[in-house]
């Protein structure tokens, strides 16, 4: 039991040099690109696709989550610390957190309670300078993009009105969602509607997180896709020569971040890619550095496992031809509760009813990763508010579908809470039990992708199309994108496109409104409702509660 808060758990806990961390996974001292003792890069000749091939990745996913969040981070950091106490080499490989929500709603993003990665203050709060690096890339573009059309002599006859690029900052800042650039004169630039994305909504983001070296990277900025010309001809970030100087900007983001968890196991933390409009996980990158150092590696995809795991699958291990070998659902009790329709204030009151309803909506997330030909496990993160009866009854009905549900106790105790769902892993990984295979094929038509997730993962009849969305599609054709993989955004709160549908929905109809071109990262976005890419702050952010005292000591962070 805990009654200290997270900062104060990773601040007690005595941090090792960086090296000790890198000796854990073979990794020489002058490997290493330090920065400070805490934190370094790993430089990317240390990938060895033989063994990424022959290690194990796990992917830790979860139910329909709650607002609250289910706990993935701070299961996968536990499961890794109790793989560690059963003598397994496990490595976990986990995205970056954005300052957005560390000073908003949902705070930072480095586990809880004995499950974390420390340094968990530089790790929340721009950490080792990638996002900032992303940004500038980003904005270079967008730089290049206004400049092109303020000269006279170099100018790509680009139609304003049709740019899709965008300003990122890593803020939850509002008031730049949507702002007139280029005022001020004619030497001021051209005005025109611009605005601001958070820097995870980048498709820099998305690009760097799916790239597979530097040659790759610059391939995939050039391909960005910005808008049309007056005379209706596609522009990309390559007409403007773009695509050197920003894989300039990122030549250090591109290399993974090395640091530790609470017991001083190895963490790698790179990438951020929003889980709504972008794929939500950490670049390729980390996870086959992981695998090339590591015989375990467990790795987090953001949102429920509709839209986690299903892109994490279709899009970067097909991508990557990684080949997951177990995936850990994480389910809650007060998740289950919610989705038997417990309302918000009874969450953490007891109700076996109400859960045993709910389970319908962990049914479907269990059939749906048997449709990847992978065996789950069911993680119950345990929240001090469970009854035996509740949990229990998981177990049982887990059991009755072949699948094992263990009680994961990582962050009321760390590694030993969680050595039965260690050993329930790696019982899967040994058995050989999955057998990854993808539920699409990239090459067939965009409609047909769509139609398999909206009817095979999220349990939907039939798919619409707005008449924008047709339209879209269109564009799609026209420019050659066809087969490109497809990157979902639906609300994380529901199976459907209707956040109010809880459970296990059926009989709906999907509509997708529109469709959007990551052509640098390869894939297109259908839009199923309106997606935010720059949140606000809320009325008291979590920022009012921080501080930093004369000695640099941090609280208030959480
Ligand atoms: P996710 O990765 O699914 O969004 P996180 O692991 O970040 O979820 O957890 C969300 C929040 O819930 C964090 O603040 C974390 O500290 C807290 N949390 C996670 N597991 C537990 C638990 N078992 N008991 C209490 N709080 C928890
Ligand atoms: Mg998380």
């Amino acid at each position: 039991m805990t009654h200290l808060t997270d900062i104060q758990i990773a601040q007690a806990n005595t941090i090792q040099h960086i090296t000790k961390i890198a000796q854990k996974l073979s990794v020489d001292d002058d490997e290493l690109e330090m920065y400070g003792k805490y934190k370094a890069k790993l430089p990317l000749s240390l990938i060895d696709d033989e063994k990424v091939a022959h290690n194990n990745l796990v992917l830790v996913t979860a139910l329909t989550p709650t607002p609250a969040g289910e706990g993935k981070t701070t299961v996968s950091i536990g499961l890794t610390e109790g793989l560690n106490k059963i003598g397994k080499q496990a490595t976990v490989v986990l995205r970056e957190p954005s300052l957005g929500p560390v000073f908003g709603m949902k705070g930072g993003a480095a586990g809880g309670g004995y499950s974390q990665v420390i340094p968990m203050e530089d790790i929340n709060l721009h950490f080792i300078g990638d996002f900032n690096a992303v940004e500038k890339a980003n904005n270079l573009l967008s730089a290049l993009i206004d400049n092109n059309i303020q000269s006279k002599t170099n100018n790509l006859n680009i139609d304003p009105r049709t740019i899709l690029w965008k300003r990122v900052i890593d803020m939850n800042d509002r008031a730049l969602r949507d702002i007139t650039i280029g005022l001020g004169g004619t030497s001021n630039g051209v005005p025109r509607q611009d605005g601001f994305n958070i820097t995870p909504a980048s498709e820099v983001m998305a690009i760097l997180c799916m790239a597979s070296d530097l040659e790759n990277l610059k391939k995939r900025l050039g391909d960005i896709f910005i808008g049309f010309t007056f005379d209706n001809k596609p522009v990309f970030a390559r007409d403007l020569k773009a695509e050197n100087a920003m894989a300039i900007l990122l030549k250090e983001a591109i290399k993974p971040n090395l640091v530790q968890t609470l017991e001083g196991n190895p963490a790698i933390i790179h990438g951020g890619p929003f889980a709504n409009i972008a794929q939500g996980t950490n670049t390729i990158i980390a996870t086959k550095m992981g695998l090339s150092l590591s015989n375990y590696v467990v790795t987090e995809a953001g949102f429920g496992a509709d839209l986690g795991a299903e892109k994490f699958l279709n899009i970067k291990s097909t991508f990557a031809k990684l080949n997951p070998k177990c995936v850990v659902l994480v389910a809650t009790i007060r998740a289950l509760r919610h989705h038997g329709g417990a309302k918000k204030e009874a969450y953490n009151t007891p109700d076996l009813e109400k859960v045993i309803e709910g389970f319908k909506n962990l049914e479907k997330h269990i059939e749906n990763i048997r449709k990847f030909h992978i065996e789950p496990v069911v993680a119950i993160n345990s929240f001090t508010s469970d009854t035996n009866e509740e949990v229990n009854f998981v177990i049982d009905k887990c059991a009755s579908l072949g699948v094992e549900a263990v009680l994961a106790e990582g962050w009321a105790k760390g590694g030993k809470g969680t050595i039965n769902l260690a050993k329930a892993v790696v019982n899967i990984v040994k058995n050989k039990a999955s057998q990854f295979k993808p539920l699409y094929d990239w090459k067939s038509p965009i409609k047909d992708k769509i139609e398999i997730i909206a009817k095979e993962i999220y349990g939907a009849v039939a798919v619409e199309y707005s008449k924008l969305a047709q339209l879209n599609l269109r564009r799609i054709d026209r420019l050659g994108f066809n087969d490109f993989a497809i990157c979902m955004a639906k609300t994380q709160k529901s199976f459907s496109d209707n956040q109010t549908l809880i459970g296990r929905p059926e009989g709906f109809t999907v509509t997708v409104r529109e469709i959007e071109i990551a052509a640098g990262a390869q894939f297109v976005i259908p839009i199923l409702g309106k997606m935010m890419r720059m949140p606000g702050l809320p009325t008291i952010p979590a920022s009012e509660n921080m501080t930093i005292d004369n000695d640099g000591v941090i609280s208030g962070l959480s």
